[in-house]
């Protein structure tokens, strides 16, 4: 299928590895030209030396923090106007609801929530101006069904989460469409960390914390980061201009839910 955005514009933000650079390849594959971003440069470099050879298009990178208000300022002037952003960043850490303070409910705001508010704020007012504009905002099932070691994870996404529900309806008619991407487990660097967490925390080997995450999941296995980009692209595509502030599960079945 032809998505239709070949020659769009895409900001793929914290894209060196995982599911960013899952949706940074589908959004080249598909023929945007990518602005990524990551902290460190040497995995950034790499992941779009690796995108410009496989699909032929213009990758410029920009090594920041993008929760940080002078790293975003660097990305967003770099980026310029875009056609499709992708907001992301890492998650907050684990733990319980005894576990945090004030500053650390802060911080997990800052990155789950205010940081791609800001993205928005920042880039849509051109989009709508020109009359089109996609985003996908990476966040997690966690808002949907809360996951109990991620306590921070579910409070500061169900915050952007909100500010989606109405946005994504006041935009929709300029041809902004905003709708989040909501992962499962997915086998990428992050899920790592939480299986080591596992493992330490019942005192088991990596491989059987992987063995019975797996086993929890409908599917059987862990995500892909590719096929979680291609979903990614679809719906940064010419074809989902009718879905509107959805969050769209990529879980394997895990939620148990009826709708
Ligand atoms: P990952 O494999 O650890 O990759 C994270 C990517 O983001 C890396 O490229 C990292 O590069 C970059 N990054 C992290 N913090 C950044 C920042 N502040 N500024 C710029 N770049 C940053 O993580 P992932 O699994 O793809 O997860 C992505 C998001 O989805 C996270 O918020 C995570 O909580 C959420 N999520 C993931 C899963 C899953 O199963 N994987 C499930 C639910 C939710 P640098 O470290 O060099 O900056």
């Amino acid at each position: 299928m032809d998505l239709g955005i070949s020659g769009k514009r895409a900001l793929v933000c914290a894209s060196s590895k995982g599911l960013g650079r899952g949706c940074a390849e589908a959004l080249a594959e598909a023929g945007c030209t990518l602005v990524m971003n990551a902290r460190g440069s040497e995995a950034l470099e790499s992941a779009a030396a690796d995108i410009r050879a496989a699909h032929g298009v213009e990758v410029v990178t920009v090594a920041a923090d993008i929760v940080d208000p002078d790293g975003r300022a660097r990305v967003l002037e770099a980026a310029g106007q875009v056609d499709i952003l992708v907001t992301n960043a890492g998650g907050p850490p684990p733990g319980i609801w005894s576990d945090w303070d004030r500053q650390d409910f802060l911080d997990a705001l800052d990155g789950s929530m205010l940081t791609p508010i800001a993205l928005m704020q920042a880039l849509m007012p051109a989009m709508i101006s020109r009359g089109w504009g996609r985003v996908v905002n990476i966040t997690s099932r966690s808002v949907k069904s809360p996951l109990l070691n991620l306590g921070l994870s579910n409070s500061a996404r169900a915050g952007l989460t909100g500010f989606v529900a109405g946005t994504s309806r006041q935009v929709a008619d300029k041809g902004v469409i905003i709708n989040n991407l909501l992962p499962g487990v997915h086998d990428t660097d992050r899920i790592g960390q939480l299986d080591r967490v596992t493992s330490e925390r019942e005192g088991i080997s990596m491989e059987e914390a992987r063995r019975r995450g797996e086993a929890r999941i409908p599917a059987g296995r862990y995500g892909r980061a590719d096929e979680f980009g291609k979903m990614c692209a679809f719906l940064c595509s010419a074809h989902a201009g009718y879905i509107v502030g959805q969050n769209i599960v990529l879980d394997g079945g895990e939620t148990f839910a009826t709708i």
